[in-house]
Order: structure tokens, then sequence, then C-alpha cells
């Protein structure tokens, strides 16, 4: 069986040494050493100033939400994972979907304008695949506005756009941790902001509101993470390089396999560089779509239909919309197999198939 996706796992002695740090300190949870040692390994690895480690990536959208205070609507993209919808509901918030650029997958920047109202507070945009939004178009759009920007980019660890990190990019950007992401803590996410104030405040959040020993400052929520998932991604962080390079020598491979396939692969933004962190395809047709994934789930290779159903038709708690470039790429898109373990021969081997459902 060769799944869709699978944890890497660093060498377990690696992960125990940091586990008899914790044994001798007692100390296993509430902002310990090793979550602050990895806040300040992140803070360097990202060349970024400020970030938080907390509990996931979808309570790092919610405090981001919550910090800045936004209210009524926000426009969001119809294509992404649910929870970038879901926590704007759960926050309050209207979401109003603005449908996608069919080259990128990305929120399409040019019809954002349209959708402004006198209730807009802000963006919250996907990084899809780690595949940079089209940043400065947002940015000067928000200024325009003044509008609040969230980049959900939990797909884009290690990303850089215009020589520098994606996480420099709208007021906060949040990351996803967890387990089946290209590096992690098992469970995890990170809030990354230019503001200290901000970031401040989103660590009083993340501890209660508690601000003193007796006193509180705000409303907070417990979005803290532990010393073991510390360690965990003290210990994968190490490998963070060498996982990226792997994914981008599987990418090529897979590129150079399905090169006469039918099919299109998302249009990277042009001044940063695809990490390998998926690997999606577009076929012509979903006909032909489905039938390359019976075929591939028949003889025992995993995939996913990333993104699939459009959030603006799937959440029973939203009035349907139709979107259509959303609507159409949905029922298209395609992610195979891609994980650290993952070998030329399987790749090989899964090309071969998929082309054979082609030529059928
Ligand atoms: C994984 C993911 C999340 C949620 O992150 P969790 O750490 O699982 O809570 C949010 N947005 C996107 C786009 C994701 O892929």
């Amino acid at each position: 069986m060769i799944p869709v996706t699978k944890p890497f796992l660093p060498p377990l002695e690696e992960y125990e040494k940091y586990l008899e740090g914790i044994w001798k300190r007692e100390w296993l949870t509430n902002m310990g050493p090793l979550a602050n040692q990895l806040e300040m390994a992140y803070k360097k690895y990202f060349d970024v100033k400020h970030l938080l480690f907390v509990t996931n990536g979808t309570i790092a959208l919610q405090l981001a939400i919550k910090a800045l205070e936004l209210q009524g609507e926000i426009i969001t993209t119809p294509f992404s994972f649910v929870a970038t919808t879901s926590t704007i509901v759960w926050e309050n918030c209207k979401p109003v979907f603005v449908d996608i650029n069919p080259e990128t997958l990305n929120i399409d920047a040019s019809k954002i304008e349209a959708a402004i109202t006198d209730k807009t507070s802000a963006i919250l945009a996907t990084h899809v695949y780690g595949n940079p939004c089209d940043v400065e178009a947002i940015e000067k759009i928000a200024k325009k506005h003044q509008l609040k920007v969230i980049y959900d980019a939990a797909h884009a660890f290690g990303v850089k756009v215009n020589g520098k990190s994606i996480f420099e990019y709208g007021d906060v950007s949040t990351l996803s941790l967890h387990a089946t992401k290209m590096c992690h803590t098992v469970e995890g996410g990170l809030v990354v902001t230019k503001d200290p104030d901000l970031l401040k405040k989103m660590a009083r959040m993340r501890n209660f509101g508690i601000s003193g020993f007796d006193s509180f400052s705000e409303l907070g929520v417990n979005a803290k993470n532990s010393e073991f998932h510390a360690a965990m991604g003290l210990t994968t962080l190490a490998y963070a390089d060498a996982i990226i390079q792997k994914r981008l020598e599987l990418t090529a491979r897979y590129d150079e396999k399905l090169k006469n396939l039918q099919a299109y692969r998302p249009t990277w933004h042009t001044q940063s560089n695809n990490l390998g962190a998926y690997y999606a395809v577009v076929f012509d047709q979903e006909e032909q779509m489905l039938r390359t994934m019976k075929h591939l789930s028949d003889n025992e290779i995993g995939t996913r239909r990333y993104f699939y159903p459009s959030l603006a038709s799937a959440l029973p708690y939203l009035e349907q919309k139709a979107m259509p470039i959303t609507d159409d790429i949905a029922c298209r898109v395609l992610c195979l197999p891609m994980y650290y373990d993952l070998s030329f021969e399987e790749i090989d081997m899964i090309c071969r198939r998929i082309l054979r459902v082609q030529n059928n």
C-alpha cells in the first residue's frame, strides 16, 4: 500500500534524548524550555522576528482573527481546507468567498475589490500547496481599503517569496505543524507576525488571557502546546532541509514521468519556488480524474481530492454559493502520494498506471 502521505518520524534515539530532559525537569507543558527553544529555532529557520508555538493550525487561525478584533465580513477562498472557513464562522464573522485563479489555484486578487463592502474587515487567504498568493496585489488592496490580512500558510513551511520569508506578508500568518504536514510537531501550529504588540496580545490569549499572578488582561483560551510536541518539533526541524531536498527530487521525478499526461500543474509564483509540500494534478476532465483515482486505489495507491468540494458549497452551516472556477477545478484536481520515504521506483510505477488510464 502506498498512502497519499505518511508522517516523517526521526530516529527514536534523537527524540528520546529530549525526553530524558523532560523527565529530569518534570516540566511537561505551559511554555516550557523546549517550547521556548523550538520558538527560537523556528525564528532562526524562517528568519522572522516574532512567532508563537500553539496547539494546532486551526487555533492559530482563531487566535489571529480574535487578536485582530475582526468583525463582519472576511473575504476568503473557497479552495482550501475546511478550517480556513470554519474558523471565520467560529469567531462569529461571515466568510465572503472570492473565486480562485485557475492557474495558481489561489484566491484571484483581481476579484477581491468587487467583494468588499462597508462590513468587510479582512482578507483571509491560503497559500495553496505552499504556492504564494499574489501578496503584492493583496497588500495594495488591503492598504487602500484599510483591511487586515491573514494568510493561512499551513502548507508554506520554509517558503520564501521575493527573497524573504512568506510570513513577512500580511498582519498574521498561521502555520500547521500537524503530523501530515511537511515538518511537524505531531499536533501543533504557529502564529507569525511582524507586530510585537500583536504578538504579546496573542501570547496572553494563548494562556487564558492571564497577565499576572492574579490578573487577566483579556479574553483568552488554552492554545498552549506541550514539551513533548516541542521535542518532536526540535527533532524533525533538524531534518527540514533534507525533507525539502527529498520532496524536490520527488517532484522533479513526477514532472518528468508525467510530462505526457493531459493535465496541468498549478503555476507557481514567479518570485518563489515549490518546496514539494503536495503534488497536485488538474486533469482535463473529471471523468478522467475519477478513473485514474479508481485505478490507483484498485492497486493500493492512495490519492486525495485536495480540495474537494468547494467550501462555498459544502458546508451545512453556510448558504451555498456557486464559484464557477473553484467548482470546476475542485472536480478535476487530485493529489498524488508525496512523503519523505517515497521512492523513485514507486513514483515510476504510479506514473505508469496514471498514463495507462489515459491511453486506454
Ligand atoms: C492542515 C490545515 C489547517 C489546519 O491545521 P491543523 O494543525 O490540522 O489544525 C488549516 N488550513 C490548511 C490549509 C491546512 O491544510
